[in-house]
């Protein structure tokens, strides 16, 4: 039986550096054109997935949108050789307020796009300049407009709260913005000061003392969840809600653990049970898809424990079958302790043949998902 595939493509290039950014991406223009020939010559190599169904396609960066769109359409073009693409391919691409032209939704559309998600981060304009970021809120309405006119159905907006010298009132004014919008998907995602960030330097240097403590993180949570419930906006992971019908289909895909295929610096893959990444280097460019910093195949244990933190995430949580027919093994067989113990201590439910976390347990899920890996 053939087995669909979705796919995923990175494009490293920004404007400039966000200052809490820890993704594979560079500031400026140099390389584009390397860049995307070693690209296509990756896909076009691909050998193992080549012919099967693409379920979704992700361009993800970086921003896909600074770089000339015609460059995104001969992407495409070229996972069309290696893929099946139909219509109902959910084909997205990410994307930040400023750097659309009026021009662009046209080529975009035409290459397939049917999906855009828009790095808005706040609609605060003094937190947006303390993020780094090259766009004010007036440029997210813009972009919005621009990407609405030009047909786009399905759009998704990132946020990010507990952001330095934020309270809950400022996040509940770009929640609300955001909400006024009405895009089809929302995504809050918690700020995360990761190392080698501009933001990690300033935190280790005494300079973010305006950060939100965790009882203002759980109660700015908890206004979120309440508002975003309310506007009919369906929580159905962590950091993400969507109107009935809208959830990303390609993330799912990646909470369910099912097959994908990573191009591009950075892009990681799992192909049966081989999981594989490529470089993180700009070497990539001298020999696309060879050099890689993981490959490996995983063991049945790593393959249960992913499973199971992947799967958590979602609000519909895991399934008792799935897992069985998965590994040939009852879920409680494996985790019955784990379980026992969570659904004792009020996190996790279930009421039928699927586990899941409760509210409480996903605000903890970080800290309960460890208890899976074995
Ligand atoms: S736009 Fe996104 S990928 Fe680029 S530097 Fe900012 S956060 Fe990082």
């Amino acid at each position: 039986m053939e087995r669909n595939i979705s796919v995923y493509v990175h494009i490293p290039f920004c404007v400039k550096k966000c200052r809490y950014c820890d993704f594979p991406s560079f500031a400026g223009a140099d390389n584009i054109d390397s860049y995307f020939t070693a690209l296509t010559d990756e896909i076009r190599k691909e050998r193992d997935t080549r012919g099967r169904t693409a379920d979704t396609v992700y361009i993800g960066g970086g921003t896909p949108s600074c770089v000339p769109p015609l460059l995104i359409e001969a992407v495409l073009d070229e996972l069309r050789k290696t893929y099946v693409i139909n219509d109902d391919t959910e084909i997205s691409m990410e994307m930040n307020p400023g750097t659309c032209a009026e021009t662009s939704p046209e080529v975009y559309r035409r290459a397939g796009i049917n999906r855009i998600s828009l790095g808005c981060q706040s609609f605060n304009d003094k937190s947006l300049k303390r993020l780094g970021r090259i766009h004010s809120a007036d440029d997210i309405i813009k972009t919005y407009d621009i990407l609405r006119n030009g047909g786009f159905e399905n759009i998704n907006l990132d946020l990010i709260s507990s952001l330095p010298g934020e309270g809950l009132r400022d996040t509940e004014r770009s929640l609300r913005k955001a909400i006024g919008l009405q895009p089809e998907h929302i995504s809050v995602y918690s700020l995360i000061i990761e190392e080698g960030t501009e933001f990690h330097r300033l935190l280790a240097a005494g300079e973010m003392k305006d950060l939100p403590d965790e009882e203002e993180q759980a109660e700015t949570d908890l206004l979120i969840r309440t508002i975003l419930s309310e506007e009919k906006y369906k929580r159905y992971e962590i950091s993400n809600y969507a109107r009935e019908g809208r959830e990303c289909r390609h993330n799912i895909c990646y909470w369910k653990r099912k097959e994908y295929r990573g191009f591009g610096l950075a892009a990681a893959s799992l192909v049966g049970n081989r999981r594989f990444t490529n470089t993180r280097d700009m070497v990539y460019i001298n020999d696309p898809g060879g050099i890689l910093s993981e490959d490996r195949i995983l063991s049945r244990d790593e393959e249960m424990a992913e499973f199971m933190f992947l799967g958590l995430r979602q609000t519909e949580g895991v399934s008792a079958s799935d897992f069985s027919r998965s590994f040939g093994s009852a879920i409680e067989e494996v985790y019955g302790g784990q379980l026992e113990d969570q659904m004792k201590k009020g996190f996790m439910e279930h009421p039928g043949e699927r586990y899941f976390y409760n509210d409480r347990g996903l605000e903890v899920s970080n800290i309960l998902m460890s208890e899976f890996l074995l």
